[in-house]
């Protein structure tokens, strides 16, 4: 069994796919073990993208993670990690398989709907940075 962090970026939201793309997760059999509606702050965002601050697109990175309501969710179940991350599809949403969220829903590499973290040392330390172990309640 295994938990992993998923994020359902602004553009999900403002798109209002959420339903959609949650019951992606659903339909394949695994738990919502953990879910709420929140805000990034530029703080979170760089603690959460750590990887990725100083890279050159990261402003834009940060004011489209910080700019309107996201979901997060840690998704629970067998090999969730890599699952989830197959599900999601690869960054940019027209290489992206069709099959997978980007490949069916996003034509950006920015605006790719949902974030999943990419391994088992990912999944704990970003799961931290959004849940408290009392809110995990799968
Ligand atoms: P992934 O989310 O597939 O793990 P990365 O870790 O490479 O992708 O990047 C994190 C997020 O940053 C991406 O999901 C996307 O929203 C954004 N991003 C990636 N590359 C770029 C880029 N070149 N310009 C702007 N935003 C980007
Ligand atoms: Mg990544």
């Amino acid at each position: 069994m295994e938990r992993t962090l998923v994020l359902l970026k602004p553009d999900c939201v403002q798109r209002r796919l959420m339903g959609r793309l949650l019951a992606r997760f659903e339909d394949k059999g695994y738990t919502i073990a953990a879910m709420k509606l929140m805000r990034v702050t530029p703080e979170l965002a760089k603690r959460h993208y750590a990887e990725h601050v100083h890279k050159d697109w990261y402003p834009e990175l940060e004011a489209f993670i910080t700019g309107g309501p996201i979901v997060a969710m840690a998704v629970e179940g067998p090999e969730a990690i890599r699952v989830v991350r197959e599900m999601v599809g690869v960054t940019n949403g027209l290489k992206a398989a069709p099959g997978t969220i980007r490949g069916d829903f996003s034509t950006s590499q920015q605006q790719n709907l949902v974030h999943a973290s990419d391994g088992p040392e990912s999944a704990r330390r970003e799961l931290a940075i959004f849940f408290t172990d009392a809110e995990i309640v799968g």
